[in-house]
């Protein structure tokens, strides 16, 4: 394995070093940093002999001394090695191109940082054994740290990205879109870099940008990174033979700016298909929760409904047994029999109405109703009253209301929320008798509704979880079980309206909800 990397390194430095313009050993396209990295990072620091032993062999038999080889190998393995480092503690390792920032840091810290540590070691090498010159260090520097830092940025992604995930399984219209993809950018590249630009050598390098953007929307990181790799060989191509837009005197100035527009791009093409491929993992993700949450929705309902179903059977036997006991024994039993079957038969009733409640919480749950209709909420509150009149008569409340919209919505359920309100402004009555007032107003979207009493009111601090399933406030003196406010807030939200409660601790409460106002004649009757 370390001989081969050292083979692939040197055939990358050979290509490389045959775009050598500012001296023998220093060049503007240099793959082999990219694939170095790309090695350390994939197989481990173990195989930095075999970068070590590439660069001294591809620079050994290009020139210098076996010194100013060895130094330059130094250099180019500690910038694989570093490179990495600061990679895997930086910027995610080989997760380095799932997220832009990790990008950015890629290209910072592997491409601008440790590029330029290998880039002095190597220009010192080179000046101190008398293979460059000591004036020009700063240009012989410059050109070795962008080749070095843009054959990362262009080289490293697209083997990282391969050598993680090899399977190509598109379906045919995919692959049909990745041949058109490919020709496109075979067509662009060679209007903007090929034998068309002779002679023109147009700023259209612009026109590249789009064809890398379709890669990245349509095709991910990986594909993006391949499609950059093409790209940069046919603009070197080009660009050395005298065509497209970065021509210029100097073949070592055309090829430096060709290499910083690529690697530009490249970064941009890159941390676009990352957005996009997190994206689509993040839709994944939420469809994949949606899909288990009304699973175990949809258990949790069965559940409840099929539990509370079947305990109705023996409280009913319970229930008839102590009756029959009674009944039949009570003599033997004594006279405290009477008060314990009482006890017995309030507990069971109590229970049943928990169960009751619960039946009807979780039919609500498991309802998508969809068939909505107008409603006149002036009937409903007839309707709700008419139900509660036992309690209205007792209690000698007062129910008052204004001219009640008509709302689109569920009738019974409708009813059923007004009923649990007044209901309650019933029996969490004050001393006096209950005064209670029902009102509309409309805001821009909803309808508000208030159900308003003079009641022993609600301390703020409880506003929201007397809604809770089972939330009771005032229990001991008073019947229920604490689920008919969850039910109200179930009715409110399946009409898409929410609901709360403003109160004041002995002056009384105003529950209020809304109900969205649509398209039906909302009149006030
Ligand atoms: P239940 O009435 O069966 O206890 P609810 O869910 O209807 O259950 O109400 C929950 C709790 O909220 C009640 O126990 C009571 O403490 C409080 N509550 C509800 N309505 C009012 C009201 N109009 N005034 C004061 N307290 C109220």
């Amino acid at each position: 394995m370390l001989l081969g990397l050292a083979v692939v390194y040197f055939l990358a430095g050979k290509l490389g070093l045959s775009l050598a313009f500012v001296n023998r050993s220093v060049t503007s396209v240099w793959p082999p940093s990219g694939i170095s990295l790309a090695a350390i990072l994939l197989l481990g620091y173990r195989v930095w002999p075999g970068i070590f032993l590439g660069a001294f062999a591809v620079n050994i038999t290009t020139a210098g001394s076996v010194a100013t080889c060895l130094g330059i190998a130094t250099g180019n393995t500690l910038e694989a090695v570093l490179g990495a480092w600061l990679v895997s503690r930086f910027a995610s390792g080989l997760d380095a191109f799932r997220k832009p920032r990790d990008i950015f840091k890629f290209a910072a810290l592997a491409g601008g940082l440790s590029t330029a540590v290998c880039a002095a070691i190597g220009v010192i090498s080179l000046a101190a054994t008398g293979y460059a010159d000591w004036t020009a260090f700063g240009q012989t520097w410059l050109t070795w740290w962008l080749g070095d830092g843009i054959g990362i940025i262009l080289v490293a992604p697209a083997l990282i990205l391969w050598a993680s995930d090899r399977r190509v399984q598109w379906k045919p219209p995919k692959a049909v879109e990745g041949v058109l993809l490919l020709s496109l950018l075979l067509l662009v590249s060679s209007v903007v870099f090929g034998r068309w630009s002779q002679g023109r050598n147009y700023p259209l390098e612009f026109l590249c940008t789009p064809v890398l953007l379709w890669a990245a929307f349509r095709f991910g990181p990986r594909d993006t990174a391949l499609m950059i790799l093409i790209l940069s060989g046919v603009a070197i191509r080009g660009t050395l033979a005298g065509l497209g837009p970065f021509v210029r005197s100097s073949p070592n100035t055309s090829l430096l700016l060709l290499q910083l527009y690529t690697g530009t791009v490249a970064l941009v093409a890159l941390s676009v298909a990352a957005i996009v491929a997190e994206r689509r993992r993040a839709e994944l993700h939420l469809r994949e929760t949606e899909r288990r949450l009304s699973r175990y929705n949809a258990d949790l309902e069965h559940f409840a409904y099929a539990a509370s179903h079947d305990l109705q059977e023996p409280l009913r036997n319970i229930t008839l047994f102590t009756q029959l006991m009674v009944e039949q024994h009570g003599k033997q039993l004594g006279r405290e029999a009477d008060t314990f079957m009482n006890h017995i038969v309030g507990g069971v009733e109590r229970m049943n109405a928990i169960i009751e409640g619960l039946l009807r919480y979780t039919r609500l749950s498991g309802s998508d109703v969809t068939c909505f209709e107008p409603v006149s909420m002036n009937d409903v509150l007839s309707r709700a009253q008419k139900n509660l009149g036992a309690a209205i008569a007792d209690s000698k409340a007062q129910v008052f209301y204004d001219g009640l919209p008509i709302v689109t919505g569920d009738r019974e359920q409708l009813v059923r929320l007004l009923q649990n309100l007044i209901g309650n402004a019933i029996k969490y009555r004050s001393q006096a008798a209950p005064l209670i007032s029902v009102a509309a107003r409309r805001n821009d979207q909803d309808w508000i509704f208030s159900v308003s009493d003079n009641g022993i009111g609600i301390d703020p601090k409880y506003g929201e979880r007397v809604f809770g399933l089972f939330e009771r406030l005032h229990g001991s003196h008073t019947s229920g079980v604490g689920i008919g406010l969850a039910i109200s807030k179930q009715i409110v939200e399946l009409h898409r309206g929410r609901i709360w409660v403003e109160s004041q601790p002995g002056i009384g409460s105003t529950f209020k909800f809304t109900i969205p106002a649509g398209t039906e004649q909302s009149f006030v009757v």
